[in-house]
């Protein structure tokens, strides 16, 4: 069992009254009495989105890739990042968001929110592209590319249902919001994708070049306010 299925078994007996919860001797960490505790539907769901896109030839990204980057993180998450596609360190790994920018991502999420008071770990959170292939020489995904894997996307999207997104950098927010103006107009504030909250913020490798020291500033304001509005 994750940590944060885990808080929210204990505050909901909590709400129930209870102030003492006793292990029965002899079960394994985890196991309830009834055997294994049963996975959460989003995560059966996420596995049947997995299967759908198998091994998935639907577009031109699939002859350059080495495998699907399909998604990381607690199928059960409050918050998702979504960002464009992934490059070359998440196309030899499998896993979004493991490169410099990943590190950065990773840093920024359990950063801000350690500094907030809010005990947040990027295991807590749902990690996911756009895109679940490596475009060639790391180029922006062509939009029929974003429209064939899109559906993916939102699948995963509508599996989880988070409390909000966060939408990183521009293809993101091509992907996701019906809007013209690019990321710098767009940051800080709230959109709505199917109900859901959407937070726009700078994509991490766009904060790695050096002289972005002011959108850095920017994008931790804005992280700021989604882990305020998601877990406070
Ligand atoms: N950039 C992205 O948009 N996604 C990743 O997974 C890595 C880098």
């Amino acid at each position: 069992m994750n940590p944060d299925l885990l808080r929210r078994y204990l505050s909901y007996y909590q709400d129930l009254g209870f102030k003492t919860l006793y292990r029965r001797e002899g079960r394994k960490t985890g196991e309830s009495i009834d055997g294994p505790p049963a996975l959460p539907a989003s995560a059966d769901t996420l596995q049947r989105i997995r299967e759908e896109i198998g091994d998935c030839k639907r577009c031109r990204l699939s002859e350059g890739r080495t495998q699907i980057v399909f998604g990381v993180g607690n199928p059960e998450a409050r918050l998702v990042f979504v960002g464009e596609g992934p490059g070359a360190d998440e196309d030899a790994q499998g896993i979004p968001f493991v490169g410099r920018a990943g590190q950065l991502l990773t840093q920024m999420i359990e950063g801000t929110a350690k500094k907030e008071g809010i005990p947040l770990l990027r295991q807590d959170v749902y990690i996911c592209n756009v895109v679940k292939c490596r475009p060639p020489g790391n180029r922006a995904p062509e939009p029929d590319e974003m429209e064939i894997c899109g559906q993916f996307l939102f699948q995963q999207l509508e599996a989880i249902r988070p409390k909000a997104i966060c939408v990183l950098g521009g293809t993101a927010v091509k992907a996701m919001l019906d809007r013209k103006e690019g990321v710098t107009r767009l940051r800080g504030n709230w959109y709505d994708w199917r109900g859901i909250p959407v937070m726009v913020t700078y994509h991490p490798s766009y904060l790695l070049r050096a002289y972005n020291q002011e959108a850095k500033r920017e994008a931790w304001e804005d992280l700021k306010k989604v882990l305020h509005y998601v877990y406070d």
